[in-house]
């Protein structure tokens, strides 16, 4: 059950009339005939996603939202939660405890391949599974429910709102994941965890089962591109020292093994997920979240890349940019661009 969506109440500044929103709209109706792609049902309740959903959310560091689709409905964050629990490893610990257990190198692998690097018996970043969960391992916290709510508590900063788990979901994950299971138990014999396997396999499978929705994932990510300050409630969600180790593996092993390309083309530090959510940021201006269950090859939500490709050409947000763009941001958030110009 979704809890009051306290940020987006408090951030409904919802800029109705400028042409961004309009560009938005337009580009939701650009996408949505779009059919490629497959929900992800490797996870038997995954597989319930409707094709069809569809939510695209942008927020500024100033605080102004934008909506268009489904942005209020509840899915799974899977693997965009990887991104923001090795923040708080980070803070839990100190960055070079964390480098020792896990690296920062992109694998060109699948997020779930069994591969540990030979020199050092580190998972290769915290964004595959081994390096997710070898993360995960390093939340503390006396006991398991402990751990857990502080999980929890980290997503209530950067979204400003409480979040559950899917319990159907969570039980689904754990009844599946073997190979998860496997790639903790060969982390264990190299000393790269603990011995607390399985609670902290729960925890891993917990974190994938936190439900967000379009609106949160454009909030984490402004909070990102804020500094690590919720830039509707004010809360810091992440230590600013630790705001560029996440952001950067974002960049360089955000979305599978389609990192490179997406770098490449895109240009935005970003997380996806097997739910069909994306996150993505330009730092110190905005947060964008995308959802659409179905996933091309690589696990990436194939109306969420769109969106983002899109975005980032229309109006230069590709990180390395130095030619003007299309469209001026700045202008188009305002009013003063032109909306029906494409
Ligand atoms: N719960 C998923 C797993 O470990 C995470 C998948 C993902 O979003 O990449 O299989």
């Amino acid at each position: 059950m979704s809890k009051p969506n306290l940020s987006s109440f408090a951030s409904s500044i919802q800029a109705a009339a400028a042409p961004f929103r309009t560009y938005l709209t337009e580009l939701h109706e650009k996408y949505h005939p779009l059919t490629d792609g497959k929900v992800a049902d490797y996870i038997p309740e995954l597989a319930l996603a409707k094709p069809e959903w569809f939510g695209i959310c942008v927020i500024t560091t100033d605080g102004q939202t934008f909506e268009v689709g489904d942005c209020q409905i509840d899915f799974t964050i899977q693997s965009i939660s990887k991104a923001f629990v090795y923040g708080l490893a980070l803070e839990h610990h100190d960055r070079a405890y964390v480098n020792c257990k896990v690296g920062v190198e992109p694998t060109g692998e699948a997020f779930n391949s069994i591969v540990l690097d030979e020199k050092t018996n580190r998972p290769y970043n915290p964004m595959v599974n081994a390096g997710a969960i070898a993360t995960t391992d390093l939340i503390t916290g006396k006991d398991a429910t402990e751990r857990l709510k502080r999980v929890l508590d980290l997503f209530r900063r950067y979204t400003g709102r409480e979040h559950d788990i899917n319990v159907p979901i969570f039980l689904s994950e754990k009844a599946t994941g073997d190979r998860n299971r496997a790639m903790a138990y060969l982390m264990r014999n190299f000393g790269m965890v603990s011995d607390r396997i399985e609670e902290t396999l729960d925890l891993y499978f917990q974190q994938c089962s936190i439900l967000i929705n379009t609106h949160d994932l454009a909030m984490i990510s402004a909070t990102l591109a804020n500094g690590g300050v919720n830039p509707i409630t004010g809360e810091r969600a992440i230590a600013a020292e630790y705001v560029q180790d996440v952001v950067s593996v974002m960049l360089t092993c955000g979305m599978y093994d389609y990192s490179g390309e997406w770098a490449y083309k895109v240009g935005m530090p970003a997380k996806s997920g097997v739910g069909g959510g994306i996150t993505a940021l330009v730092p110190g201006r905005l947060g964008l979240g995308t959802f659409s269950p179905p996933l091309d090859v690589k696990g990436n939500s194939v109306r969420g890349i769109k969106v983002c490709e899109d975005l980032s050409r229309d109006f230069g947000l590709h990180l390395f940019n130095a030619a003007p763009a299309e469209r001026d941001l700045d202008e188009w958030l305002s009013g003063s661009g032109v909306a029906d110009s494409w």
